[in-house]
């Protein structure tokens, strides 16, 4: 009898050394001393993402956080057990300095660019973890702008900490049952006490990771206005020096699609006590460093989504036979590969490009085009980044047939958790409104156009239609965008403006970069084929829309 077939399962490598494109681009975008630097433990990275994390992510798969609300004598205790792979990536992301590395500004300007690239690597293997870190991140980026000396002495030196043992995390609860985009609706109340504290009151509807030791959040002081003018930002510890919760219930864990290690908790602020960051007012615009930083880890973490799920897939086609050959070797499975390393790519070099601007921009050295760039920057890229890897990793589960459907591959779960990058740190919808009526679009879009036209200067012929393109996607919208005056236009038009100026920048990256690696000799065809693939996909999202027929379709 013939021995019955069983698929050997597809088996990740050391993803910083198998990731071509990283390594190139960070080749491109660092010197050398500092790649050299930096290389040994993006390597140590790259082999617990392939290996250690992966497998224990891999056994760890049906664990999911546990709140116990009582004890057994009736004691309202609230306490949350975190899975064993969020206890061993809390222990690696101090070690390695996953949130430290920006504050220790030990490579300057291309400190994020270090930070990053390890958070690329590290997040798909952590079981967003990165969640957590993202908001840490954030509020020490957003204490140190706040100026308020007391709460930085206090809590930099853990949110920054390299020892796991002194290394704290940052919640950040903004998000009511009234609403998340339209947070100037929140009603939790801040009430002052005789010492100059606060104690808060209210219904927060999304907290995640809410086994942080701090968070910032938004509270509405007595006798304040309506709207975000009248809220203020708030500093408050989750507990009080007797380990009890700081006037803090949580209600319930969310029972959600994906992100399900995350532990996002509907919390009841009933008295807690916190303090005023700065001031008593404009709390929308003092967590804005906040909401920065957090949507540059989401465009990092999408194009990281993006690359762990087409290795996956591309380690699968190599052992995989259909129709007696490797799925590796059949024409059409390798054009679906490589649209995805092309969308792939792009995205990545978008990514890398904001964080490559946010390094100057905490290093003092960036100049007023590129800080209008950078504010446009953000929310395009973390919308564009959010839906690309939607549409990547679906994609590649797809390339597994029927075993990417299935639970115990692991596979599955890429494909939940993706989904929340374009839901949370704003909507796709709320950041194109963003990019488009509260950014500086002028400045912004003028700064864009220098950027792409350095980006395709001088290019070599192969690159000639690849650059044409770009730039005429760029026109296009910027065309749109000085002539549609209509208001109500000009917003039905947001989404799709924002994803032409990104599809025209990640082109223009993509032939930045390959007329490097042509000059370097470094993985030069690839290069040239991904920016010549990317091209021919649709850039001008803007072309042959009419908002007109909007009203037929939907009332
Ligand atoms: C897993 C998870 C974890 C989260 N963790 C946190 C957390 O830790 N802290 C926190 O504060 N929040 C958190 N959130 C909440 C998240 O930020 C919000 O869900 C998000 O901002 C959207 O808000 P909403 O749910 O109230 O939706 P709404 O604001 O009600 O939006 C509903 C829809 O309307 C669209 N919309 C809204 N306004 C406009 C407009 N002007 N024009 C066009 N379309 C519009 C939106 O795009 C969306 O599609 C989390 C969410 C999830 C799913």
């Amino acid at each position: 009898m013939n021995e019955l077939f069983t698929q050997s399962p597809p088996r990740l490598g050391n993803q910083y050394l198998d990731d071509r494109f990283l390594r190139a681009l960070l080749a491109r975008l660092l010197p050398p001393e500092v790649l050299a630097d930096i290389e040994p433990g993006l390597t140590a990275m790259g082999a617990l993402a392939g290996e250690e994390l992966y497998e224990l992510q891999q056994r760890d798969r049906l664990n999911e956080p546990r709140l116990t609300q009582w004890d057994p004598w009736g004691n309202r205790i609230d306490e949350i057990e975190l899975t064993p792979l969020w206890q061993r990536a809390a222990v690696l992301a101090a070690e390695h300095g996953l949130v430290a590395i920006p504050y220790e500004q030990r490579h300057g300007r291309y400190a994020r660019l270090h930070q990053f690239a390890l958070v690329y690597l590290f997040h798909p293997s952590s079981d967003v973890y990165t969640c957590p870190l993202a908001m840490t991140d954030g509020a020490a980026r957003t204490l140190l702008a706040s100026g308020n000396k007391a709460l930085i002495d206090r809590a930099l030196p853990r949110l920054t900490s390299r020892d796991p043992a002194q290394a704290w995390t940052s919640g950040q609860w903004m998000t009511e049952t009234t609403g998340g985009s339209d947070v100037g609706r929140s009603q939790t109340r801040a009430v002052p006490q005789a010492d100059g504290r606060w104690r808060l009151y209210g219904k927060k509807w999304f907290t995640s990771a809410v086994t942080s030791q701090m968070a910032l959040t938004l509270a509405r002081p007595e006798g304040n206005g309506p709207g975000g003018s009248g809220l203020a930002l708030f500093y408050l510890e989750t507990h009080n020096p007797d380990g009890s919760l700081n006037g803090i219930r949580v209600e319930r864990l969310k029972d959600k699609l994906g992100t399900r290690k995350v532990p996002t908790a509907e919390l009841f602020l009933d008295g807690a006590l916190a303090e005023a960051v700065m001031g008593t007012s404009n709390g929308t615009r003092h967590i804005e460093p906040m909401l920065r930083i957090t949507r540059a880890w989401n465009s990092v973490t999408a194009a990281a989504f993006m690359r762990r799920a087409l290795a996956l897939a591309r380690a699968y086609a190599e052992e995989r036979e259909a129709f007696g050959a490797k799925l590796a070797q059949l024409p059409l499975h390798r054009e679906t590969l490589a649209d995805l390393e092309a969308e792939t790519r792009a995205a990545t070099a978008l990514a890398f490009e904001l964080v490559a601007l946010m390094g100057r921009e905490e290093a003092n050295e960036i100049n007023d085009g590129q800080r209008a760039l950078l504010r446009l920057l953000t929310p395009v890229t973390k919308l564009l980044t959010a839906k690309q890897a939607l549409a990547a990793v679906s994609e590649a589960i797809e390339a597994f047939g029927g075993a990417g459907y299935i639970e115990d591959t692991g596979l599955p779960v890429l494909l939940r958790d993706t989904q929340v990058l374009s839901i949370w740190e704003g909507t796709t919808n709320v950041l194109a409104l963003d990019a488009l009526l509260r950014a500086d679009v002028v400045a912004g879009l003028r700064a864009w156009q220098a950027r792409v036209q350095t980006a395709v200067a001088n290019v070599p012929a192969e690159l000639a239609e690849p650059a044409a393109r770009a730039l005429g996607a760029l026109e296009h919208a910027a065309a749109w965008a000085a002539a549609e005056t209509d208001p109500r236009r000009r917003q039905a038009g947001a989404r799709r403006f924002a994803f032409t100026l990104g599809r025209a920048l990640e082109a223009a990256l993509l032939i930045e970069h390959a007329r490097w690696a042509l000059e370097r000799g470094v993985d030069a065809a690839g290069a040239v084929a991904a920016a010549r693939r990317f091209a021919r996909a649709p850039l001008d999202l803007l072309a042959g829309t009419d908002s007109d027929d909007t009203a037929p379709l939907i009332d």
